[in-house]
């Protein structure tokens, strides 16, 4: 019956699926938690404000989408346009922040292929800023209306990215899978069981999620998009144990882009965005690999025997404890 389970418990009456409730309990992001990170984002807005009138300061990534833990860093996306909607050049940006940071902030300047970042540490938090990338405001809402779309994802994002992590198969700057990356695969496994999890919200909704709506307005966008009405009413354990086993078995790494905007693997091309490309999974909005950073064979390998390992164990054992140490993770 669709619609039918409105609390977690009501997909986690067994072992696995109630190791994972108590995990994600444990460790999501707290209330308190955001409100420090907010305060930090409205202080560093007004000081930016102070060398770039128009500069807006926008709080992405997992602290606003729902699929934090307490202990992920605080994304930052800073907009400023300049005269005639010219986006000044990062390094200007920079150069004129530059003697701000330095009394206030430790500051770290690193250069990511394009994309310039600042990575900060104020007030114990870490910052992670980019500028003008405003694509990355535009997939925070979008995550968020996945993460809130059914109870069941928000808990298996965590567990996932936990998982990942444990393996040292979560990092884009070592070769590996951001976790960007890693959400957008749990999602497209969602969207592609025999009875969906969850739908394209792309698709459903493409006013809510129009590339060319305001920047401001994005995090508004959104607000009004009902709880999607599954019929699939597996636990949280078998969604689990299904990732696992699609990624080991199903999916075909060397054939198929995942795309979460058609909510279906598409057939990889010829083009430069895919070929040559060990993983491919699409940006919802840019449509670019958001997978690139995994560009060593050996890397490669290292994440597809993960996935066959841990799903064979976990198939088999049933527990949590058995490809993630639950209390050390906690
Ligand atoms: P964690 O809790 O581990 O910090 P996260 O959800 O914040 O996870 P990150 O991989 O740190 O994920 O990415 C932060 C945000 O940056 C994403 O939510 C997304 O908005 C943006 N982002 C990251 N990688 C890309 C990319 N390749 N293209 C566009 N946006 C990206
Ligand atoms: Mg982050």
């Amino acid at each position: 019956i669709p619609g039918s389970s409105n609390t977690l418990q009501a997909y986690a009456k067994d072992k696995l699926s109630s190791q994972m409730v108590e995990l994600f309990e444990a460790c999501q992001q707290q209330t308190p938690d955001l409100v420090r990170k907010e305060m930090c984002r409205t202080r560093l807005q007004e000081d930016i404000q102070n060398i770039f009138p128009v500069a807006r300061l926008y709080l992405t990534g997992s602290s606003m989408n729902g699929l934090g833990c307490r202990t992920s860093d605080a994304d930052l996306c800073l907009v400023v346009v300049g005269i005639m909607n010219q986006q000044p050049d990062p390094i200007y940006i920079l150069s004129s922040l530059q003697p701000m940071f330095t009394t206030s902030f430790e500051l770290e300047m690193m250069v990511n292929m394009a994309l310039f970042f600042l990575l900060l540490s104020f007030s114990g938090l870490e910052f992670d800023l980019n500028i003008n990338n405003t694509v990355g405001i535009r997939n925070t809402f979008l995550l968020r209306s996945y993460a809130y779309a059914d109870l069941r994802v928000r808990p298996i994002i965590l567990v996932v990215k936990k998982w990942a992590r444990h393996h040292d198969i979560n990092d884009a700057s070592k070769g590996t899978l951001s976790s960007y990356t890693l959400v957008l695969m749990v999602l497209h496994y969602l969207q592609t069981l025999k009875e969906p999890v969850i739908p394209s919200l792309q698709k459903d909704y493409p006013e809510c999620f129009s590339p060319l709506m305001e920047i401001d307005m994005v995090p508004e966008g959104p607000r009004h998009i009902p709880p999607y009405n599954s019929r699939n009413q597996s636990s949280l354990g078998d969604l689990l144990l299904g990732f696992l086993k699609y990624y080991a078995t199903v999916f075909r790494w060397d054939k198929q882009v995942i795309s979460v905007r058609e909510a279906r693997a598409l057939p990889k091309t010829t083009s430069r965005e895919w070929r040559d490309k060990f993983i491919c999974v699409e940006e919802p909005f840019e449509r670019n690999n958001v997978a690139r950073a995994v560009h060593e064979k050996i890397k490669f390998d290292a994440i597809k025997a993960q996935f066959v390992t841990s799903s064979g164990i976990l198939q088999q054992r049933k527990d949590l404890n058995s490809i993630l140490p639950v209390r050390a993770t906690i």
